[in-house]
């Protein structure tokens, strides 16, 4: 379980935090108030023509060498429909369209990384992949799989939030 404030100084002048529960940083000398907020993200299910998923190996930590889907955090000044077509050209080397994206809805989970524990919302898209298309892993991705909605290995899927959300997109009987 992750802490829920880890920050301890002023960003604006640097003097000691108040910590107000659940995500308040109120500053003592200079009254800055600083909200704890979660960055945003996407993933999508990338859909096969035998209606497998495609998840990637991340080859980096944190997770390191679990499985993941495609996506990541948007960037500064981008739409998250931006965001996720730059994160599957750049993890998979394929070109999909934002008219392709279908919305799913959306998770939140926890990310630590280094010595700062974050949380994340993420937009869930789904996109169907062409028999032919030609996918190079790349960036932070190790590699990739195609796996059938009912062989989802859940104890080897990185975040939690994914995997409930995948377990409420196949529900199994
Ligand atoms: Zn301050």
């Amino acid at each position: 379980m992750i802490k829920e404030i880890d920050y301890t100084f002023c960003p604006h002048c640097g003097s000691k935090f108040i910590k107000i529960p659940p995500n308040l940083l109120q500053c003592t000398h200079c009254d800055l108030q600083f909200y704890i907020n979660p960055k945003p993200t996407t993933a999508m299910l990338l859909i096969n023509p035998q209606d497998e998923i495609l998840f990637v190996v991340r080859k980096n930590d944190p997770k390191k060498g679990m499985l993941d889907l495609p996506g990541g955090f948007v960037d500064i000044n981008e739409t998250l429909e931006e965001g996720m077509v730059r994160e599957i050209q750049e993890e998979l080397g394929i070109r999909i369209s934002i008219n392709a994206l279908t919305y799913l809805g959306s998770t939140v989970d926890e990310y630590s990384y280094g010595n700062i524990d974050g949380r994340t919302i993420n937009a869930m898209y789904r996109a169907e992949l062409s028999a032919n298309a030609s996918i190079v892993p790349a960036d932070d991705v190790e590699d990739f799989l195609f796996i059938a909605p009912n062989n989802i290995p859940y104890d080897k899927l990185a975040f939690q939030g994914m995997k409930d959300f995948l377990k409420k997109y196949y529900p199994r009987d």
